[in-house]
């Protein structure tokens, strides 16, 4: 009969609205799924029993936290139950090489960490990630069974040519990082750079939850952008948007890596902060100090971190008259100081137009220094989830 195809049609269009929820909130009890899809609780507890017998759904030990005003035991919660297999993130930085075993709903079961000169050593580097690889994998048991790598390169890719752009990595002329790892590996290996993975990190699993238009910035030693449009990161036509470091605020200003001149990246990096303030401290800070300095409201820090954050705003309140994101996460060592975030706002206060600037909110990262391999988790599940 016509009327039961149109309810079967029905319920499998509820189970996806169900599972869309799962994939994009994460665990969430039966209250949340109704309030969050609009339908009766005793639809979903339906759909939800079904998808716990196919295996789709499991109920997890974590509890949520119970509402207020509410007694009893906080409700149970539910998420999408792993597929067999594993993945893997590789974060290539410039002075370490960090690795994530993770099953394929991205939970991190086993990492390992290593400082390294990375920029120096291309080949090298690629050995040592893989026996990394190799090591965390049979350790966790996943040895045989994983089904991508997700790679981070702290250099804008080449989108076509899979090359990293030169003049940054002299060790890495020329190299394809992630079919050299692939090669040494035997499993897809999938490279993108920190910004993108850092807002891939973010959005999967950090403060970006659930959110659609969002900017990551990654402020440390080079500054670059992440952008998320409608919730998915939005690479540009050659992989490399979001050069947001490269973006000029002063003609005369000093020369940049790039070759051009006052770039944003030369006027607020880690290491020309440093320099800036070694003249009033006597000795050379390290950028610990630094940030350890601004969190007990060192004057002097707080200024060139505040006006650090004002020069990138200026950039990033352009970008949000084009975009009207709703969230700027500010990420990379940086981003742990409160006085550049402040900055940051007064500056995207001042030049964005007053109904973007209301629309957004900055805040700082939540996965620090792990974002950029947790976003290599997240980037190897999108590969093996599109392959499926
Ligand atoms: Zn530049």
């Amino acid at each position: 009969m016509a009327g039961s195809g149109a309810l079967e049609r029905l319920r499998a269009a509820n189970q996806r609205t169900v599972l869309g929820l799962l994939a994009g909130e994460g665990p969430m009890s039966r209250a949340d799924l109704v309030r969050a899809s609009g339908l009766s609780r005793t639809t979903v507890s339906s759909l939800v029993a079904d998808l716990i017998r196919t295996g789709q759904v499991t109920e997890t030990d974590d509890r949520a936290r119970p509402h207020k005003g509410g007694s009893g035991r906080p409700p149970v919660q539910v998420r999408l139950s792993a597929p067999a297999g594993g993945v893997v993130g590789v974060d290539v930085g410039h002075g370490h090489v960090r690795v994530a075993v993770a099953d394929r709903l991205g939970t991190v079961v086993a990492e390992d960490h290593a400082l390294v000169d990375v920029d120096a050593h291309g080949t090298e580097v690629l050995d040592r990630a893989a026996a990394m690889v190799r090591a965390l994998a049979a350790q966790s048991g996943l040895g045989s069974e994983l089904q991508a790598v997700g790679m981070c390169v702290p250099a804008p890719l080449d989108r076509r040519s899979s090359r990293i752009r030169t003049g940054i990595m002299p060790g890495w002329q020329g190299l394809l990082p992630a079919d050299e790892l692939e090669r040494r590996l035997g499993v897809p290996v999938h490279a993108d750079n920190d910004a993108n993975l850092g807002a891939l990190a973010e959005l999967h699993h950090g403060i970006a939850r659930g959110r659609h238009d969002v900017v990551y910035l990654k402020v440390a030693s080079g500054v670059g952008a992440g952008i998320v449009l409608g919730g998915r990161l939005h690479r540009g036509a050659s992989g490399i948007a979001g050069e947001l470091g490269h973006v000029q605020v002063g003609e005369d200003g000093p020369v940049c890596r790039c070759g051009n001149r006052g770039c944003v990246e030369t006027m607020v990096s880690a290491s020309r902060l440093l320099e800036l303030l070694r003249p009033a401290y006597g000795e050379p800070l390290a950028i610990d100090q630094v940030l350890s300095l601004d969190a007990e409201g060192d004057a002097g820090v707080r200024r060139v971190l505040s006006d650090a954050g004002r020069t990138v705003g200026r950039a990033v309140a352009d970008l949000a008259n084009s975009l009207n994101p709703e969230l700027v996460v500010v990420g990379g060592t940086l981003g742990r100081s409160r006085s550049l975030v402040e900055g940051l706002r007064a500056s995207i206060d001042r030049y964005a137009q007053p109904d973007t600037a209301a629309a957004l909110e900055v805040v700082a990262g939540e996965l620090g220094d792990r974002s950029e391999v947790v976003g290599a988790v997240a980037l190897a599940i999108s590969h093996v989830a599109s392959a499926t």
